[in-house]
């Protein structure tokens, strides 16, 4: 786990996350800026720089974000909802440790911004 990413440093505990699920493989959090009434993101505990670094030996984990973030959008009350891997500074990805967006309970617009 890279000593310096700012999402290895919540699975590790030094930073504070506001956690709803955590499991040996993934851990998911609300999202500090919400970007929606509900904003969560769903990450591997394992640390890969974003989608472009995902290989083979990754496909159960990050199958495994979807799965849990289906549960906990049913928990939270969000049928309908958008799920966001954002890869690359221009494509908006800030924070270079895979997560997956969840973002509803407000009307989704397409394109996206
Ligand atoms: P992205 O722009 O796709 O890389 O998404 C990174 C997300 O991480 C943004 O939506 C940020 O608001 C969120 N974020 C950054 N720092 C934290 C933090 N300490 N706790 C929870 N979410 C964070």
């Amino acid at each position: 786990m890279p000593d310096n990413c700012l999402f290895c440093k919540i699975i590790r505990g030094e930073i504070p996350a506001s956690k709803l699920y955590e499991d040996d493989d993934v851990l998911a959090f609300r999202d500090i800026a919400p970007q929606a009434p509900v904003h969560i993101l769903v990450i591997p505990k394992k640390h890969l720089s974003g989608p472009v670094a995902v290989t083979e030996e990754d496909e159960r984990v990050v199958g495994k974000l979807m799965r849990v973030g289906n549960e906990i959008a049913r928990k939270e009350g969000i049928p309908h909802y958008r799920l966001v891997f954002n890869n690359g500074a221009q494509a908006g990805q800030t924070v270079f440790h895979l997560h997956m967006h969840i973002l509803g309970g407000r009307h989704m617009a397409w394109p996206p911004g």
